[in-house]
């Protein structure tokens, strides 16, 4: 049997006895089904506005952009789109990718080089970790929001002509819904020269009076800033925000910029209406928090669901199969949770993550209420 096929099947078996195996299920956006695991925090997936727009944008500018942006793929409407950005989040420049994960990788790869250094929070997001690992820099990992651990690792940084260093975090982390000690961050980062990097791809368009995420809400501007728009922008694609400088150097020098075609103009346009949308409306964000404080309410304390002031809310369970078995009783009660299990997490803490959506109401938090305090019982 080929190599190939013996491991396969191996690494196969290993996962499923580790009640770790991940299934493929196809969603259906139009079943009864209530909806706790999306990541569409202000429901705009559904937005007819949205939609619309974006048909439109299709008529005029046809399906794909046909090209890498250095070729003929930028064109009107991200242009458009970028200033947009620029604007909202205070910054000279916006460069946009088609996923978040390629930003961070593009951003990373690009600025660091051999002797450069790098900190990363321990619960950055696999996309940073992993570039981390594969770029050139040297690599250290900082206990999760422990600015201790950070200073201790900065007071060592070797100073030299050739040598920067860069820190990354994110904003509001993924699988807890906590946020970074962004002021904090900003003043050690500023005290040891070196530059800040936020991956907001969970604060942007929750946070701040319009929505302009986590940095503004803490009242600092990283060096560089990540958005993503499969998030509360509810669509597809990233943007990075930085000087003009960076942003220069990164059209000449991402190879995931330079070499990827740029994302369709129709989306952009679409993008540009979801980014007018997360400004005005704040009562998306302000729905938010009604619902966040229902569910404190109504969940049994004794369940520990942690508080956050974000629409993503965990319930360590610990044990994998046992999280997935609670996920799978209330997927029959027509309740879908998110079932986070390690690799995604750390050893042991196995999760539910419940996220909010502006697209809920009373009546669904009373029903998830209801469902996990039954069903915690039992199980
Ligand atoms: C989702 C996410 C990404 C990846 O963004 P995509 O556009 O989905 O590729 C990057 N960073 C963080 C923190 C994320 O949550």
């Amino acid at each position: 049997m080929p190599l190939f096929n013996q491991r396969h099947q191996q690494a196969l078996i290993a996962r499923q006895q580790q009640g770790l195996y991940r299934q493929l299920q196809c969603h259906n956006v139009n079943s009864h089904e209530l909806n706790f695991a999306s990541n569409d925090y202000l429901g705009l997936a559904q937005e007819p506005i949205i939609i619309t727009a974006w048909q439109q944008g299709l008529a005029k500018y046809g399906a794909g952009s046909t090209a890498s942006p250095l070729v003929t793929g930028f064109q009107t409407p991200h242009a458009d789109l970028e200033q947009q950005l620029t604007e909202w989040l205070g910054y000279q420049r916006a460069l946009l990718f088609n996923s978040g994960f390629s930003a961070n990788q593009a951003v990373l790869f690009t600025l660091l080089q051999a002797q450069d250094q790098l900190f990363q929070d321990k619960l950055n997001h696999a996309s940073l970790i992993e570039a981390g690992m594969l770029s050139p820099a040297k690599m250290k990992r900082f206990v999760h929001n422990d600015m201790a651990a950070l200073q201790q690792q900065l007071s060592k940084i070797k100073v030299g002509i050739d040598t920067a260093s860069l820190v990354v975090t994110e904003g509001v982390f993924s699988m807890d819904g906590d946020c970074a000690p962004l002021a904090l961050l900003r003043e050690i980062t500023t005290q040891h020269q070196t530059w800040l990097m936020v991956d907001d791809a969970h604060g942007c368009g929750v946070l701040g009076d319009t929505g302009q995420g986590s940095c503004h809400q803490a009242g600092i501007k990283a060096d560089i800033l990540i958005i993503t728009f499969g998030k509360a922008f509810g669509i597809q694609g990233a943007a990075v925000l930085c000087s003009q400088d960076t942003a220069e150097y990164l059209v000449q020098f991402a190879r995931h910029y330079i070499y990827s075609t740029a994302m369709p103009p129709a989306q952009a346009v679409a993008l540009r209406h979801a980014c007018s949308l997360i400004q005005t409306q704040s009562w998306r964000r302000e729905k938010l928090h009604a619902l966040s404080e229902s569910l404190n309410h109504h969940l049994d304390n004794s369940l520990g669901l942690i508080p956050t002031i974000t629409p993503i809310k965990p319930m360590i369970i610990g044990d994998s199969c046992q999280t997935m078995a609670i996920a799978a009783q209330l997927q029959q009660r027509g309740i879908k949770v998110g079932a986070i299990r390690p690799p995604t997490v750390a050893p042991h803490s196995a999760r539910l993550r419940i996220t909010l959506t502006a697209n809920h109401n009373e009546d669904d938090i009373r029903q998830l209420a209801k469902a996990i305090n039954e069903v915690i019982d039992v199980g």
